[in-house]
């Protein structure tokens, strides 16, 4: 690894599909000519594309409709895999786990003729672009591939990783369409994602797994003993059992949270005296890492949740542990996480 000195963070949860510069995405709208909010401009559409005031989930995920059509071809896979390297050096991080759905970079021809040769090929585009990336700026990334509960997405995702496993994916994700807002009688315990989740583990897959966001600790209850996920993205509701959460910091269960995205989503709601459930893992000495989630909606990218955590109050030691956390908790395999390791802790004393 080629890194610079203060090059020493390690990203676990964040979405390609959402870690897009406003620039690339106001470039391939136009070259597909697809309508423009507002004016038109750049200024109009980069406003259409940011959240700034904190709703819901729903809310949240709504500007993924203004341009996700733009990403359907293999150049624009390519190109966004790229462009991330650049920002991951940017943002100090040597080592990024970036997940994506597939299905979003899926050419429209392609979901008739052939779905997996043409789902395939996107996620050897997204791993060559991060391959060249990681070349001219360093920082290395590997691919979680996201499935929605609720659709064949998980079973696609299952297979590609069964493919491209050692080949630059290390894991699946599942979100939930469902979850959008918190609504625990919604979220259905669905057997063919189970069963994904299952055959995942049988094959060495790793596991990861949206839940306590919006949704209740029963929800982290569920990921970690129905779906056996190794690692939680989100997870602060898991704190409104304090019993579950005891377990957790028994069991050192990996929390990804994302500080900007909770606020924006309404996952977490800070009234003024409630602390953030960030600052409790801390505390508790919690093995959670930092990530942005969706740096094209939140208008700014993992440098900005560290100095969010820093104005909640917390310190360089505690980025460190994160750190750690999130290299400990990595989907690479043994030799590879060593190194990182190694690197980690150098850059880190
Ligand atoms: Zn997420």
């Amino acid at each position: 690894m080629k890194l610079d000195s203060d090059q020493k963070r390690v990203e676990l949860h964040v979405h390609l599909d959402g870690a897009i510069r406003h620039e690339t995405i106001y470039d391939l709208m136009r070259k597909n000519k697809m309508k423009l909010p507002g004016d038109g401009s750049f200024e109009a559409l980069s406003k259409a594309l940011t959240v700034t005031e904190p709703k819901d989930l729903a809310n949240f995920l709504k500007p993924f409709g203004i341009y996700i059509q733009a990403l359907k071809s293999l150049e624009a896979a390519e190109r966004v895999a790229y462009e991330f390297c650049e920002e991951m050096t940017k943002n100090k991080v040597a080592y990024a786990e970036a997940r994506y759905s597939p299905h979003n970079f899926l050419p429209e021809h392609q979901k008739e003729v052939s779905k997996l040769s043409g789902l395939k090929q996107v996620v050897e585009a997204i791993t060559r672009g991060f391959k060249r990336g990681e070349e001219d700026f360093g920082p290395k990334v590997t691919s979680i591939l996201c499935g929605f509960n609720g659709d064949e997405s998980v079973d696609d995702v299952l297979k590609l990783a069964q493919i491209f496993k050692g080949e630059g994916v290390v894991g699946i994700d599942m979100a939930t369409k469902q979850d959008l807002g918190y609504n625990p009688e919604e979220v259905k315990l669905n057997s063919q994602a189970i069963r994904c989740y299952e055959e995942a583990r049988k094959c060495g897959i790793h596991r990861t797994l949206h839940a306590g966001e919006s949704g209740g600790p029963e929800m982290v209850q569920r990921a970690l003993q129905v779906f056996h996920a190794e690692r939680i993205g989100h997870g602060y509701h898991t704190l409104e059992d304090e019993n579950l959460f005891q377990n957790c910091l028994r069991d050192r269960v990996h929390f990804e949270t994302c500080p900007h995205s909770s606020i924006l989503t309404g996952a977490v709601k800070l009234d003024g005296h409630k602390k953030h459930p960030i600052i409790r893992f801390a505390e508790n000495d919690a093995n959670f890492s930092i990530s942005s989630d969706d740096p094209t909606i939140i208008g700014k990218w993992v440098d900005s949740d560290y100095q969010l955590l820093e104005e909640w109050g917390l310190n360089a030691q505690h980025f460190k542990k994160a750190n750690f956390n999130a290299a400990e908790a990595s989907f690479l395999p043994q030799n590879e996480k060593a190194e990182l390791l190694e690197v980690i802790k150098k850059l880190w004393t």
